[in-house]
């Protein structure tokens, strides 16, 4: 029997807590050897008074276990509140967003049957650094911060990982014709660490005609690494054409913590519904199981995943006529998940 590892989970806002029930049902039946520690981040935080949405006993326990299981935030609007998410990401140091998006044709329809696509965005730094202010009544000021330790670490990890998983190709998407200093400095160093890894393609594009090509002809891409406001954007756009938002997950990784987690976020317009797709933050759990080292389980669940999609047994938001068998909800997703385990 494996020795359980801690793990710090949050069930989060909106469709959180259904999609956490249904994956954490699944990683059991699964007999994923993990204790969960459960901490109350996000919206009930705020509404205590709490303007940042994280207390001090939620830090100690991810400061503790290190593996964070989180489901999506809602970020309240207005002033005062700063995002919770770009909060955690910057305080565990978490600079590596990894978001791999994968077509499942002919079982989930996508006009992309061949799309599979890697999406490592910089996670720190760029217009998310959260340097934003008044200048004055008519005038509001946002700091766009590249650093080149922040650029080495993230198209090293790029190169890393297109090494690692036998990826044949990296991009690089930049706006450097527009911003020479910052978009220039993560191209340069994207040139001088690529020189390192001969064995892997490169290429470089701009953003604008980058993401549009993306869109359209998603099979001449592998790897994409890219700044964190870009690759935010982009890989929203990858995991819709390959057929939902509600599809991918995305591992946060950082030298000493790491976070899992759906790319998609609490989607309030269907909240409590039972309908919201469990598949992205169950994506999550995977990489999450893979990363303590727990493969077997991660790729028995992944296969039990795999087979549920293949059956037809989709739930809302890939429902299409024709191609899916049932229009399954959240929880009947995860039942017939675990049946095929
Ligand atoms: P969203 O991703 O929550 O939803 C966009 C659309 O996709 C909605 O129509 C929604 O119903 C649908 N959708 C999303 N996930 C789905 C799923 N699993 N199954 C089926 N349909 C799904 O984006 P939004 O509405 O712009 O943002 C809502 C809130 O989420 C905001 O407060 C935002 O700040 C927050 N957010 C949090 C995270 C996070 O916690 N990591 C990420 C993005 C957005």
């Amino acid at each position: 029997m494996l020795q359980k590892t801690p793990i710090t989970v949050a069930y989060g806002d909106g469709i959180g807590p259904e999609i956490m029930e249904a994956t954490l049902r699944i990683l059991d039946a699964a007999g994923a050897a993990i204790s969960p520690e459960v901490i109350e981040i996000g919206e009930k935080v705020y509404l205590q008074g709490n303007t940042s949405g994280i207390d001090q006993k939620a830090w100690s326990s991810l400061r503790k276990t290190k593996v964070f299981l989180k489901a999506p935030i809602t970020t309240p609007l207005g002033t005062g509140y700063k995002s919770l998410n770009v909060t955690i990401r910057k305080t565990l140091g978490l600079f590596a967003n990894v978001r791999p998006c994968l077509s499942l044709h002919p079982f989930v329809a996508t006009k992309h049957p061949k799309l599979d696509v890697v999406i490592i965005r910089e996670n720190e730094e760029d217009v998310y650094a959260g340097i934003e202010h008044q200048q004055s009544a008519d005038v509001v000021q946002c700091l766009k911060l590249i650093t080149r330790p922040g650029c080495e670490k993230i198209i090293r990890y790029a190169f890393e990982y297109a090494r690692a998983y036998g990826r044949k190709k990296v991009t690089c998407l930049t706006k450097n014709n527009i911003m020479k200093l910052t978009d220039g400095l993560f191209y340069q160093v994207f040139q001088e660490i690529g020189a390192h890894y001969p064995e892997i393609a490169k290429e470089h594009q701009i953003i604008d005609i980058g993401a549009a090509l993306l869109a359209d002809k998603p099979e001449k891409y592998d790897v994409v690494v890219t700044l964190n406001l870009y690759g935010d954007i982009i890989s929203d756009i990858v995991a819709q054409i390959a057929g939902s938002v509600g599809f991918a997950g995305s591992a946060n990784i950082g030298d000493h913590c790491t976070m899992f987690e759906a790319i998609h976020g609490s989607a309030p317009d269907i909240a409590g519904k039972n309908i919201a797709n469990p598949s992205g933050l169950l994506q999550g759990a995977i990489m999450m199981l893979m990363h303590i080292g727990q493969r077997e389980v991660a790729s028995t669940i992944q296969n039990a995943w795999l087979a549920t999609l293949e059956n037809g047994i989709h739930t809302a938001d890939i429902y299409r006529p024709g191609i899916s068998k049932l229009n399954v909800g959240t929880q009947q997703f995860a039942d017939a998940v675990i049946e095929n385990l």
